[in-house]
């Protein structure tokens, strides 16, 4: 830390991404990236004739790709807000919705993004215990006095709470903003989308970082009313209107043109997981239900730490939280089916090597 940095941040805990280790070639299945490869139409668009005009700024309201989105979730342009990533609209949504006054709540499992913008705005901040099934309650949420934010399916353990119990969220709190962020939505879950027309306080965000293979490009938007659109907008004109890159622009719009290939792609996922999870079941894990591209397993009797240690100088990463409830556990994204069965067959060699210990 400089002496110049301003005392409010001195305390900041910063959020911890997980790993991206260049020192040898690893099985990525820690950060829930997609396995396979952007679209075709995203090559092709993306191209020398675009990197060409890098010397003009992008169209600052990204109009083409927020039509095309209005199209695929049929809604309208005005209720679409375009984000570097989809963190930066739980960042907005904090710094626009929330502040001393005015606190947020969460389930204390979930995004560990949510606690780091609370923190760094300052904001009085409810965390909610999940049930002793992980699930959440959703009644914890009804009727209360500060904004809302789940994530669904939650991270990291890939359950989602219904759409009626949002509806009840949603009616029971008119004067509360509820956040729902659907980052995984795409691999089985329920999309809060529909509820947008008749709930002026919901405010979904999604992501072309999971489903969409775009992670690298960093592109995320939101689906709200429109009010709450223009909130956004005013904070990003008032930070950085220039947020969203050329060539993501460009990247996006040829995604969302071939959804078709995203949708396949996010079948095969579903089924590789289903599988993953079958097999796990099988060799004495625990696998919570998950509706997203990433499963959280604990084991009889290998700790969730072990298992992402000795995965790792296998030459595979898995995702592990040291933390009270689910330090047992690891998280696990689903990759291809020959990455997921080099995890099972290392797993497999892992437990033999601890049992053999005992
Ligand atoms: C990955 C993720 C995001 C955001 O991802 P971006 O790459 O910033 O779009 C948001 N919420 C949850 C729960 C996530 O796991």
């Amino acid at each position: 830390m400089s002496r110049f940095l301003s005392e409010r941040f001195a305390g900041l805990e910063a959020y911890t991404p997980g790993e991206q280790p260049k020192d040898q070639q690893y099985i990525k299945l820690n950060t829930n990236e997609s396995p396979y490869p952007p679209s075709p139409e995203v090559f092709q668009r993306v191209s020398a004739a675009e990197v060409e005009k890098l010397n003009l700024y992008p169209d600052p309201e990204g109009k083409i790709l927020k039509e095309k989105l209005a199209g695929l979730y049929d809604v309208e342009a005005k209720n679409i807000f375009l984000s570097n990533g989809s963190d930066d609209i739980i960042n907005f949504a904090f710094m626009a919705f929330c502040d001393a006054n005015h606190g947020v709540m969460y389930p204390s499992i979930s995004y560990g993004f949510y606690p780091v913008y609370s923190d760094l705005y300052r904001v009085p901040t409810v965390t909610v215990p999940l049930n002793a099934d992980f699930s959440i309650n959703h009644k914890d949420y009804c009727g209360v006095d500060k904004m809302v934010v789940i994530a669904n399916p939650n991270a990291p353990t890939g359950m989602e709470i219904s759409l009626e119990q949002i509806r009840e969220i949603l009616a029971s709190n008119p004067n509360q903003l509820v956040l729902i962020d659907e980052a995984y939505v795409d691999f089985g879950g329920t999309s809060a989308v529909e509820l947008v027309k008749e709930y002026d306080n919901l405010l979904v965000s999604m992501t072309f970082s999971k489903s969409r293979s775009l992670a690298g490009a960093r592109l995320g938007f939101a689906i709200a009313s429109e009010g709450i659109i223009e909130d956004l907008e005013k904070i990003k004109f008032s930070t950085n209107p220039y947020n969203i890159n050329r060539l993501t622009l460009v990247a996006g719009e040829a995604s969302v043109d071939s959804d078709a290939y995203y949708k396949e792609n996010a079948k095969k996922i579903i089924a590789t997981r289903e599988r993953t999870v079958a097999e796990l079941t099988k060799m004495d894990f625990t696998v919570l239900d998950s509706k997203a591209n990433f499963i959280f397993v604990t084991h009889k009797s290998v700790g969730g730490n072990v298992f992402y240690t000795k995965l790792k100088e296998k030459g595979l990463l898995v995702r592990y939280f040291n933390k009270p409830l689910i330090d047992q556990y690891m998280r696990v994204t689903i990759g291809t089916d020959v990455q997921m069965d080099a995890f099972l067959e290392k797993v497999a060699e892992i437990i033999v090597e601890e049992d053999g210990a005992k």
